[in-house]
């Protein structure tokens, strides 16, 4: 890891809902970390001309369907991972690795994949991008004892709502089972999306009382309108995805903010599935949510970073020194009406990256997947 300073910087979004955008114009990293919002002159092994982007923390995608190395069998695809990349995702965390062709529902099948998947996950960063994976897919095989010996596996993490069960509330028990091993529970939420499980209905994300309730705008098929309010009644975070339903989206949004419950929601992106690979997605859902629900875009960065790594329990996700050098910079696109990146958001449009690094290491320059940005950011060593 090496030594980087970023200069010029045309400000810093913390990730911290509620902050306003702070007015840094230079940071160093070493160590991995984020060790210095000014520059004290000293030279560092990367140098950084920023041209007035401004700094936001690395995208952190909570609903991604990885399933092993960058490879999606969904849409027959290679090298997916590297393009989120360069929509400013430094971390996934995985849906369970569901789309696995002929995915075991055995109970010993169920446990060796989630255990297999973690231990590559543990190892393997495609273009640097940390992988939170191994999901257990909880299934009605699965028993209440499995979850103390998968946690002592450092499998952390379960998904609920494709096991076959007759009501996806019955697996119940074995979500507490999850969470009391330490485990960060997801459910899906909405209409099924694979034959063989039920739908989730909002009694069922009441009853099952996940740590996330996935998708809460709907995998395919979006609860109905009078359900939503409900799932503020819910424990869990409630995350928005790119691949559901955005009218719904919306709503849920608006009665976050009424409700002053923000911190709640955590955007997703829930690709690759059949809605496609979608590189930009995170940084698509941003700028729709923050454009259509009138948030401020300081917020609904938060809601894609800080709120995701909270839920998480990581320290990435948030800018403050002592906290890892995930680190995104964004820029107006040319030939648009904004001229900062943040105001080019509040108006719809995508803004452009120009670098992002992870744990301060250069990933990325001017992303090949964003649009041209009004004025590129340079290494100048
Ligand atoms: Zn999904």
């Amino acid at each position: 890891m090496s030594s980087v300073v970023v200069r010029n910087l045309g400000g810093l979004v913390s990730g911290r809902l509620g902050d306003d955008v702070r007015p840094v114009d230079a940071l160093r990293c070493e160590g991995g970390l984020l060790v210095s919002l000014t520059d004290d002159g000293r030279a560092a092994d990367v140098e950084i001309d920023a041209a007035g982007a401004v700094a936001v923390p690395g995208m952190i995608d909570t609903h991604a369907h990885v399933v092993f190395a960058d490879w999606t069998p969904r849409q027959s695809m290679i090298g997916w991972i590297e393009s989120s990349l360069h929509g400013a995702v430094t971390m996934m965390m995985s849906a369970s690795e569901v789309h696995l062709p002929g995915r075991p529902s055995d109970r010993a099948g169920v446990k060796a994949l989630a255990i297999t998947a973690q231990r590559s996950w543990e190892t393997v960063r495609p273009a640097g991008v940390k992988v939170l994976g191994g999901s257990v897919i909880i299934e009605p095989t699965l028993e209440e004892s499995d979850f103390a010996e998968l946690a002592a596996e450092r499998v952390g993490l379960a998904k609920v709502g494709f096991g076959a069960f007759p009501r996806q509330a019955d697996a119940a028990p074995l979500v507490r089972a999850a969470q009391a091993a330490g485990m960060i529970v997801m459910n899906h939420t909405g209409g099924a999306s694979l034959p063989s499980s039920s739908p989730v209905t909002i009694d069922d994300v009441l009853t099952l009382g996940c740590d996330i309730i996935g998708h809460a705008n709907g995998g395919t098929t979006s609860l109905p309108d009078d359900a939503l309010p409900l799932l503020f009644e819910a424990p869990g975070a409630i995350q928005l995805v790119q691949a559901g339903n955005l009218r719904s989206s919306l709503a849920i949004l608006a009665l976050a903010v009424e409700r002053d419950a923000l911190d709640r929601i955590v955007f997703a992106t829930d690709t690759p599935t059949g809605t496609g690979v979608m590189p930009l997605g995170m940084l698509k859902t941003v700028t729709e949510l923050a454009s259509l629900g009138h948030l401020r875009a300081p917020d609904a960065i938060a809601c894609a970073t800080g709120n995701n790594a909270r839920v998480l329990r990581r320290d990435e996700g948030i800018l403050e020194v002592g906290r890892p050098a995930d680190i995104a910079l964004l820029q107006a696109p040319l030939g648009g009406v904004a001229t900062g990146a943040l105001a080019a958001i509040e108006r719809g449009d995508l803004p452009s990256v120009t670098a992002v690094l992870i744990d301060g290491d250069v990933r990325a320059m001017r992303s090949r997947n964003t649009p041209a940005p009004i004025r590129e950011a340079t290494r100048t060593r």
